[in-house]
């Protein structure tokens, strides 16, 4: 009897047995295979599919989460995906479609703000949706070993995190403790939006969520991913995608 050599370890053992990697070439290439695509344009359409267009499982993503937020804002949720049988499937392994990196905010959870259920949405949650290693690090673990195919940075209206990032602009005045580097993080998004028309809070909103999505977009630990920006308005329930 022989003995194959041991798979190189990973940080994540579970996940990679349970989860091929790379799932969404693999979803591409058969795709392209059952649609008659030859193998060499679908080469091609694997390696520049991040830059030509949406592939196919992150448009598939994109539009079950527009599905999801219309639900809510219309106050006709679903709530899939709670029963027990789901229950059941989640407990041996994990499949999400979606990947969203929102606030700490306790008005925008994303499994309800997309009506989403049980093993749906791998959700990372930091005030502002600040980057650190530990942020960055959890999303590599979605897009690389767990093969989401979409990763949402969802910002929302009123955002506190952004308020003190202005405000810490506006004073120079520090914010206390381990905020601080939170409001560092932000800042820069700050200054981008000062002095522009409108609400500076709410600029600064919007230019938060660009300036990460174009940061995790270049970054070719988030290559097999297409990366979104979001908007949540807290009176309206409504998600706006960037670009739309
Ligand atoms: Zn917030």
């Amino acid at each position: 009897m022989t003995t194959s050599p041991s798979p190189s370890p990973s940080p994540f053992p579970a996940a990679r047995t349970s989860v091929p990697r790379r799932r969404a070439v693999l979803t591409l290439t058969a795709a392209a295979v059952a649609a008659g695509v030859p193998t060499a344009r679908a080469a091609a359409a694997r390696s520049t599919r991040t830059r030509t267009g949406k592939p196919p499982a992150a448009a598939r993503a994109l539009a079950e989460l527009r599905a999801g937020n219309a639900r809510f804002a219309a106050l006709r949720q679903i709530h899939p995906h709670e029963d027990a049988t789901r229950r059941a499937a989640v407990a041996v392994s994990q499949h999400p479609f979606a990947l969203t990196l929102g606030c700490v905010d306790s008005r925008v959870p994303p499994e309800l703000v997309f009506d989403q259920g049980l093993g749906d949405l791998l959700a990372i949650r930091s005030a502002g949706q600040a980057l650190d290693e530990a942020v960055l690090g959890s999303i590599q673990f979605g897009v690389a070993e767990l093969g989401v195919p979409l990763v949402v940075v969802l910002g929302h209206e009123r955002c506190g995190a952004v308020t003190a990032a202005v405000e810490y602009v506006c004073t120079g005045k520090p914010a206390e403790g381990h905020l601080a580097r939170i409001v560092e993080e932000i800042a820069p998004a700050a200054r981008e939006a000062r002095g522009l028309p409108g609400d500076w809070v709410e600029n600064t909103v919007r230019a938060n969520v660009d300036r990460i999505r174009r940061r995790l977009a270049r970054d070719e630990a988030f290559d097999e991913a297409l990366v979104v920006g979001a908007r949540f308005d807290l009176d309206t329930g409504k998600v706006a995608f960037h670009p739309s």
